[in-house]
């Protein structure tokens, strides 16, 4: 790496923190596909590594960019996001407490009021935009693990981080934020005071719908980290090679492409928040919205390319909007550039709490203009 020590994140992003292959100078670092590596004549291991269920150089790449990215001091990368995110609380223990949001990715929230509690860890929903909530929620010397999620998906919500992380320390216990719609583009939760950062790699990070992937960076590489490593080690929860080699080239142009999709957001929410047919749009970077002033603070550069907006006529009307969407497409998942819309409520069943009228937005990097005229005339 013989990048200087000032450079700017967008710097470090676009030229992946300066791998390349020293041995044919390529610009492009190569794909290890190789799942063992050679001892020496004194049996000592040539290159540190042992085996790639836990050591491949191409994890080691996107880790070491995403630990600058985020100020922190290492990363792990994971097979997903839910890898990733379940790692965090498989090392804990059990009867240990935990305070998660109530708002939070669906399928997250099925495993920890399932599995977690199943195996033993106590885990507890609360209002995580109100600090004076959680902090009468913490139980210290019990509370181990506060996790948030800001913005939340799909109803956007945002957490104070700096408030929670102050919560959380005083009781002893540790933050973690899922921060896979804020990207290390608009927020780096460990300056705030956060201990651990996740995201679903597979959203913005790798950017373009083709690799599942996660991480978990660390402020500390403590004995808790070391737990998180072992999970992944253990359980071989890593990428396939070719993928973390995706997830590289991916995060090459994550701050043009972040940038770009959060200026569409906003122009979008801005265009459809007094629209006739629209009960609200959720979007952070709006003054109305009630996590704004919370997001200015705590998001620099723009408040990303997620929004949330509820239609007229309950959910035959958001679905029958969604219905006659024609450049927008129909899908789950987010963060790619392509622009896709979900109906949120149908896919998570009857036990959501997410509004039946909301409409979930990922802005792609099409023009804005026909984002803009391809749900005008979907909504009228
Ligand atoms: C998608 C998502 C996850 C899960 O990530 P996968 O890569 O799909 O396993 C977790 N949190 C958030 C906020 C997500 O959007």
């Amino acid at each position: 790496m013989s990048l200087p020590d000032s450079i700017r994140p967008a710097t470090a992003a676009a030229q992946a923190l300066g791998f390349t292959d020293p041995s044919t100078a390529a610009i492009v670092p190569p794909i290890h596909p190789a799942t063992t590596y050679e001892r020496g004549a004194d049996n000592k291991l040539l290159s540190g590594r042992l085996y790639s269920r836990a050591d491949n150089p191409n994890y080691e790449q996107p880790e070491a960019l995403l630990t600058h990215l985020e100020a922190g001091a290492a990363t792990a990368v994971f097979s997903s996001g839910m890898s990733a995110a379940t790692a965090v609380f498989l090392a804990l223990r059990p009867g240990d407490h935990v305070l998660v949001p109530q708002v939070i990715y669906w399928a997250f929230r099925s495993w920890l009021v399932g599995w977690a509690t199943e195996w033993g860890l106590r885990v507890e929903a609360v209002d995580m935009t109100d600090p004076a909530r959680v902090e009468a929620s913490v139980r210290r010397g019990e509370t181990r693990l506060i996790w948030l999620e800001t913005p939340a998906n799909p109803t956007l919500v945002v957490s104070d981080i700096e408030a929670m992380a102050q919560i959380a320390h005083r009781a002893g216990a540790l933050l973690a934020v899922d921060s896979t719609f804020a990207t290390p583009v608009h927020t780096q939760p460990i300056l705030l005071g956060a201990d651990l950062v996740m995201h679903s790699a597979t959203k913005y990070l790798n950017g373009h719908s083709d690799v599942i992937a996660g991480s978990v960076t660390t402020r500390e590489e403590d004995d808790f980290w070391g737990r998180i490593r072992t999970v992944r080690s253990q359980a071989g929860t890593v990428l396939g090679p070719f993928e973390a080699w995706l997830l590289l080239r991916g995060m090459r142009t994550l701050f043009v492409r972040v940038a770009a999709q959060s200026r569409a957001a906003m122009r979008i929410a801005e265009h459809f928040e007094r629209h006739s047919k629209v009960e609200a749009v959720l979007y952070p970077g709006l003054p109305s919205f009630p996590g704004h002033r919370v997001a200015a603070r705590q998001m620099h550069g723009g408040f990303g390319g997620m929004l949330s907006i509820r239609v007229a006529g309950g959910a035959p009307g958001a679905l029958s909007a969604i219905g006659k969407l024609r450049v927008w497409k129909r899908a789950t998942s987010l963060g790619g550039v392509e622009s896709l819309v979900e109906h949120r409520a149908s896919v998570e069943g009857p036990q959501s709490p997410t509004p039946p009228d909301l409409v979930r937005l990922s802005v792609g990097l099409e023009d804005v203009d026909d984002l803009v005229r391809d749900l005008e005339q979907a909504i009228a």
